[in-house]
Order: C-alpha cells, then structure tokens, then sequence
C-alpha cells in the first residue's frame, strides 16, 4: 500500500523522507507542494529531483476521501459530502464572508456520545477519521475554492479557507490524537498557517481531553453546554453523568490558562419547553459566573422523529435579553442559507442537503 502523505504533520513527513535517505529540505519542500500549492501529483512538484518524483510516484499518495457531490447554495455557501466507506458519509461545509471564509469540518463517521437533539448522535458511531481524511477536507477546499471570485467582496483568494470550525460529525475531542495532528497542519506556517484564534473546536465536554487539547494544541473553544443544570444536561448530553457541570466550568477554566483568545464560547441549542424558559438563562448566570464566556443560542434544527420543536421567536429573545442584561455577549443565530437549511450536528444521510445556517452563526463568531 503506498503510503498517504496527508497523514503526516511535517514532523512525520521528515521521518519518512529520512527512512527513504532523503534530506530533512525534502520534505518541506514537498509539505509546501501539497498544502500550499495544493499539488497532488508529485510530477508537478517541478523543484524536486526526477529521481525522487519517480520514487514518490511508487511509494506515496497524496489522496482526500472521494467526494461524493459538491453542491454550492444560493448564498455562495458550499459543500462537499465525502465517501468514507462506511455509512452516509460526511460532509464538510464552506461559508464565504467579505472578510474570510469558514470551514466546518468533520472528525468521526457518526457519533457516540447520543445527544438527543442530534441526529449525528441517534445515528450512532462508525469511526473516527484518519488524519488524511480530516486535513483533507481543508484541502479539497482550498483545492476547489482557490482563484474564485468572491461573490461579496469581488476578489479572488489564495488561500480562501481562513478560518476552521470542527463542528461537523462527530465529536473531535473523542479523536484526540488524529484531531491533534490536522489541527497542527492547519496551523503549520509550512501548510496552510491559521492563527490559533481562527481555529475552534467544538465540544460535548469531554472533561481529560479538554485538558490534553489545552497542552498539545490550544485553539479556541467551544463548549455545547445547552442545559444550565445537571439534571437537565443529563437527559440531553449524557455525556454529563460522567463529566457533570462542576467539572466542565473547571475544566473551562484551566482551558483558559491556555487559550488563545480569553472566552469559552458557549453553544445553547433551543429546545422548545425544554430549556428555553427564562429560569433556565438565570441558572446559566450562576451556573457560568466563573468563567469569561460568550453565548451562542442556536434554534434547535429539526430533523424526523426528533421528538423536538424550534423555540418561538419571542421566548429566544427573552432568554437573549436576560443573559445580555447581565453583561454576557450573545449572538443568535439567524436564519439564511434557506436551501440548504441545517445545523452542523446533523450533517449527512437523509438530512445531507442541509448546513448553512448554524454555519453562518459560527462564521461570524470565529472572526
Ligand atoms: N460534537 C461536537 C461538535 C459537533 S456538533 C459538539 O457537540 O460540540 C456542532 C454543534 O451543533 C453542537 O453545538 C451541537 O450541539 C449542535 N447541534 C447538534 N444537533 C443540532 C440540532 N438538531 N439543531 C441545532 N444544533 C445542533
Ligand atoms: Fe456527538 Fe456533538 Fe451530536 Fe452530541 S451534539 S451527539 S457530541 S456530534
């Protein structure tokens, strides 16, 4: 099997070359080629050596997951549904802004952790992707998007992906390892360098590896908070009884030790009569007292069989209004992108033709 050179950071892409007698210089220069230039043929690599091409030509790919259908909406947003293998797929989406543009990107096929609210959690857990096919996704992006025109703006980018939310499938954190190493390629200078504060992850709360992410690679954070008490968190997070909220706002702190930017983002899916009453937002005061956060309230997106409904339009801004009246920046998100209408936690299979709208939420705020 020859070997995926998106696998590797540059760090194992030099050990690599070493094991193959080339120069340490080599390997760089190949990093470049890929995720610069967006090269994945080694016989356009024109700076390198014949001979080593031809090596690279037997031993080596450069290979993305294989995409299934782009499909760009009415609003400039696009998006790529990826063949992994197994189950529906993934898929990755793109929101171009005047000022950047946002990627979310998937982690897992499927997810374990059974949020109710979440149709990637009633599907269940496949896998979680390798390193090639979650850097892939920002390369199949910069790839496709590269030279473009802006429909905003008017201007045509180098490098249109400036801004990475892994808020698609899955749950990065419980994928540590490989997430560690896409999201250090992401900021490589020698690949595709975002700043740390253009990077976030989006987290259940997974309690150990929000410390681990903290050491090995500190970008900015998002926690899907969406209850303000235990006993609630523990119906629609199950995730909670093992991490409860005491230890998630300890864990946000100590997180903010390390953190590039000095808030947690909090997400807070709406969910009609559930937790959209005005004494849940007083209990998210007290609740988050501690710790510098913003809020970002996201109407529950519907899917079949939820068991849900949308919060109305007035009990969202009463909330809004009581976390704001205390001093908390809130944004909500709004509705656009209608034609492919969808929340990154419910990405692929039957409800795959939707994603923009939590995206331009998310997009705004990683700015
Ligand atoms: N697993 C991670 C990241 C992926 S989900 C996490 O849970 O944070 C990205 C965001 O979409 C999360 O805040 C998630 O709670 C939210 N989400 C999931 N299902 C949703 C739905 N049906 N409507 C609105 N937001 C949803
Ligand atoms: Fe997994 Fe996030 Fe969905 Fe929960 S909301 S099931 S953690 S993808």
């Amino acid at each position: 099997m020859p070997q995926n050179l998106l696998d590797f950071d540059l760090q194992g892409l030099t050990a690599w070359f070493t094991e193959l007698g080339e120069k340490p210089f080599r390997a760089k220069q190949v990093f470049h080629w890929i995720h610069q230039s967006g090269v994945a043929d080694f016989a356009q690599m024109t700076d390198i050596a014949k001979s080593l091409r031809e090596k690279l030509q037997q031993q080596a790919v450069v290979q993305t997951p294989a995409i299934n259908y782009a499909h760009t909406s009415s609003d400039g947003t696009r998006k790529w549904l990826f063949d992994v293998g197994v189950a529906n797929g993934i898929e990755t989406v793109f929101i171009p802004e005047d000022d950047r543009g946002t990627l979310c990107v998937s982690s897992q096929v499927g997810c374990a952790l059974e949020c109710t609210f979440c149709s990637t959690g009633r599907q269940g857990f496949n896998r979680n992707l390798s390193v090639a096919e979650i850097i892939g996704q920002v390369w199949v992006a910069n790839h496709s998007l590269r030279g473009e025109v802006n429909r905003t703006s008017g201007e045509s980018a180098e490098r249109p992906v400036t801004n990475v939310v892994m808020m698609g499938m899955g749950e990065p954190l419980a994928n540590l390892d490989n997430v560690v190493t896409a999201l250090g390629i992401m900021l490589d200078d020698h690949a595709y360098g975002l700043s740390r504060r253009r990077v976030t992850v989006s987290t259940s709360g997974l309690v150990p590896a929000m410390d681990r992410l903290a050491e090995r690679c500190p970008v900015a954070l998002a926690v899907s908070l969406h209850a303000p008490n235990d006993a609630l968190r523990d119906q629609i997070v199950p995730i909670n009884k093992k991490y409860p909220l005491r230890e998630l706002m300890a864990a946000c702190q100590r997180y903010l030790v390390h953190a590039p930017r000095d808030f947690i983002t909090f997400e807070y899916v709406m969910l009609a009569g559930v937790n959209d009453q005005p004494e849940h937002a007083r209990q998210l005061i007290e609740l988050t007292r501690e710790v510098p956060c913003k809020f970002n309230l996201i109407p529950f997106n519907p899917f079949p069989d939820s068991g849900y409904e949308k919060p109305r339009t007035d009990t969202m801004r009463v909330f809004r209004e009581i976390l704001q009246d205390a001093g908390y920046v809130v944004t909500t998100r709004k509705t656009r992108g209608d034609d492919i209408d969808a929340a990154c936690g419910q990405l692929a299979g039957k409800v795959a033709d939707k994603s923009g709208r939590v995206m331009k939420r998310m997009n705004r705020e990683a700015a």
